[in-house]
């Protein structure tokens, strides 16, 4: 049977979210922003937890893996280069490495940019993707421990995937980022439809992710940092595509 998943609201603005195999009963986590959230997705849907999936050690992810791991003795998997900054791990992965989670397998992709050892989880067979805080929707995370270059290369990757791929991101952010992508390309009719369609989700208190990765790729300027007309706009023509990147981040970051 398909994956099921669970989204709900952490901390702020943070999503956490569950995976759930129906066939075995497994459940992970994507990350655990703090324990209250993921107990009460745990009651609602009457899931068990097997399993926490770790996209990267800022706190915001991690706060609630010590309580959770206490009472569910689930199995904390998590990314190779950041274990000793991440509570109670099991196992740790790397590139192409699997997570299983029951019968369900998310191949991990690394994501450097936002922190140096920032993973990605793709479950493939059910196209869903947990991206943390590299890619969000209709935006990207901050460029906090790699370079501009780095960013551009882990959003390369997952732009690769399949357009119907459902994107899980860690945060609700998306209204924001889209007041900002206007600035960069006003003319993007899909970007509009988006501002539409998102204005109406925030209006009636619902989440505005998943998206897919074809509607991120019609309308998310930093997934469009290779395209002569975004160059333009932002008055790099002909630059690389890097220096593009590099260049909306840097407005965004000032916006
Ligand atoms: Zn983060």
């Amino acid at each position: 049977m398909p994956a099921k998943t669970h989204l709900f609201l952490c901390l702020k603005d943070n999503y956490g979210v569950l995976v759930h195999d129906p066939d075995s009963g497994a459940t992970a986590a994507i990350d655990a922003p703090e324990a209250a959230p993921v107990e009460a997705a745990l009651k609602t849907t009457g899931w068990r937890l097997s399993d926490i999936l770790v996209t990267h050690h800022h706190h915001d992810h991690t706060g609630g893996i010590a309580e959770l791991k206490q009472r569910h003795r689930c199995r904390v998997v998590a990314p190779h280069g950041e274990a000793a900054r991440i509570p109670a791990v099991d196992e740790t992965v790397r590139e192409n490495d699997k997570a299983r989670v029951g019968g369900l397998e998310a191949r991990v992709i690394e994501t450097p940019g936002h922190t140096a050892g920032h993973i990605a989880y793709v479950f493939a067979a059910d196209k869903l993707a947990f991206v943390g805080d590299t890619l969000f929707s209709i935006g990207c995370g901050r460029v906090i421990e790699g370079t501009p270059e780095m960013m551009w290369q882990s959003l390369l990757k997952l732009r690769a995937l399949p357009d119907d791929t459902r994107i899980y991101c860690g945060h609700e952010y998306t209204l924001a980022n889209i007041r900002f992508a206007r600035t960069v390309e006003p003319d993007n009719t899909a970007l509009a439809a988006r501002e539409k369609a998102v204005e109406q989700l925030v209006a009636a208190h619902k989440p505005t992710i998943p998206s897919t990765m074809g509607e991120e790729k019609a309308a998310n300027p930093f997934l469009r940092a290779d395209l002569p007309a975004v160059a333009a706009k932002v008055g790099l023509a002909g630059k690389p595509a890097a220096q593009v990147f590099a260049e909306i981040r840097e407005r965004k970051n000032r916006s």
